[in-house]
């Protein structure tokens, strides 16, 4: 299947990963509408929420709340929405998971590389 997130998963093609472990992903999304927003998906493929098993949902929901944790002390957002898009509202169907902080300052959507290094350090 040619699928663009299965790819990244298997690092056919380069993301900048905050996180990883052997279920999923967590990467920096190549056309943020914020700066930190990232995508969270599972290393399997599955085309989108309604596919999701229990064990597989419980565990983004952690690492939702980790990833979450992490944004809000490295970039200090004013908030944060999570969001699974799903139908004609999904362009990629690998379910992913979108983490976007949101700031009350305007926000110039820093450069990824630079959001990169503020999460890794
Ligand atoms: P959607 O399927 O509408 O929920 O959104 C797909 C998201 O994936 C968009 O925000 C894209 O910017 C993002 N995206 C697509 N290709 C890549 C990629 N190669 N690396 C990181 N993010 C991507
Ligand atoms: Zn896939």
């Amino acid at each position: 299947m040619d699928c663009i997130f299965c790819k990244i998963s298997k690092n056919e093609i380069p993301s900048k990963t905050i996180y990883e472990d052997d279920l999923v992903k967590v990467f920096l999304d190549i056309n943020p509408i914020s700066s930190g927003h990232m995508l969270i998906i599972p290393k399997k493929h599955y085309s989108d929420f309604l596919e999701l098993d229990e064990k597989i949902n419980n565990h983004i929901h952690k690492i939702s709340k980790d990833i979450s944790n992490l944004i809000i002390k490295k970039l200090n957002p004013d908030g944060l929405r999570l969001v699974t898009n799903y139908g004609i509202n999904q362009d990629v169907k690998h379910y992913h998971l979108h983490i976007i902080p949101s700031y009350k300052a305007k926000d110039n959507i820093s450069n990824v590389d630079d959001i990169f290094n503020k999460l890794i350090k």
